[in-house]
């Protein structure tokens, strides 16, 4: 079996890419049913896809990017329009899959799979209805920190005696889930105090926690501020967008009303975005730039400065 994986692996390594973009495709299927029945509270499992007509979806027209494209963004059954929603998270998920392949070794890159699934369902459902469900926040937080032990490579923990190696891991990852979500509950109780309104939901305190089980305090804290970066590049452009379309049009109250929305834009996928990134590979940076900050508050960087 490794054996034979070593072969292709050596010989065709793209055809593990493709792979894991198939698979990944598979996944971002499951994913939408996911994203849209577990805020109904309905199972992902039973029944199958169905269009909005009531008609079961047969498999052969419901294969993942494929099928969208073939039947053009319509139902066979009755030609309604499909969201093309659909397609877009069954190529993100894919994507994602492909980018984990390619840029870790098979165990961190199945965990890094699983931790996008998750990130990805969190914020599509963040999206739609302003919520974190708890299964993602809180139980992606629970699986972290178990992944962390079984797998020590999540934190790039090494030791000769295993056992050592997973107790650290998973300290690493109860300490990033408290230092992430307490972070983030301070910084909201503080922007509570200063705007005079609820800066972020309690739904993204818990799902900085998850982050930080998966990325560790590193990567909770990048994914707070790097968050509100790419929260900051998002929204500014619209709201500017939108003051000047209310200045040409003098539509004043559509406009008033799209600025309120503008200020209860969902705070998770921008989480979800930074947490991705860091993941991927801005980790190495980050935490060089944080082990740098410590070295100026260490006490022997500081004596070899000052004398
Ligand atoms: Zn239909």
């Amino acid at each position: 079996m490794i054996e034979a994986y070593q072969i292709v692996e050596s010989n065709a390594p793209w055809i593990f890419t493709l792979f894991a973009f198939v698979i990944g495709a598979v996944v971002g299927s499951f994913l939408n049913v996911c994203i849209y029945r577990i805020p109904e509270n309905r199972s992902v499992i039973a029944p199958g896809s169905a269009c909005a007509c009531g008609q079961p979806i047969p498999f052969y027209r419901n294969i993942p990017i494929i099928s969208w494209i073939l039947l053009q963004g319509r139902a066979a059954c009755c030609e309604l329009k499909f969201s093309i929603r659909y397609p877009l998270v069954e190529l993100i998920t894919a994507l994602l899959f492909a980018a984990c392949w390619l840029q870790f070794d098979p165990v961190p890159a199945l965990l890094g799979m699983l931790f996008c699934a998750i990130l990805l369902c969190a914020t599509f459902i963040d999206l739609d209805h302003m919520i974190i469900p708890d299964r993602f926040s809180i139980g992606g937080m629970v699986i972290g920190v178990l992944l962390a032990c079984l797998f020590p490579v999540l934190h790039s923990v090494e030791s000769s005696i295993p056992l050592l190696a997973s107790i650290e891991s998973g300290l690493v990852a109860v300490l990033g889930a408290f230092v992430g979500s307490g972070l983030v509950y301070w910084i909201a109780v503080l922007g509570e105090v200063i705007f005079r309104k609820p800066a972020m939901g309690e739904g993204d305190v818990k799902f900085i926690g998850c982050i930080g089980a998966f990325c560790g305090w590193q990567g909770a804290v990048f994914a707070m501020f790097g968050g509100a970066l790419i929260g900051t590049f998002v929204l500014l452009p619209w709201i500017l967008a939108l003051r000047i379309r209310s200045a040409l049009k003098k539509n004043v109250s559509d406009v008033e009303e799209r600025l309120d929305a503008a200020g209860q834009v969902p705070f998770g996928p921008m989480l979800a975005l930074a947490a991705i990134l860091y993941y991927l590979g801005l980790s190495e940076y980050v935490d060089a730039y944080f082990n740098q900050v410590a070295e100026l508050f260490s006490p022997a960087a500081g004596s070899a400065v000052g004398r």
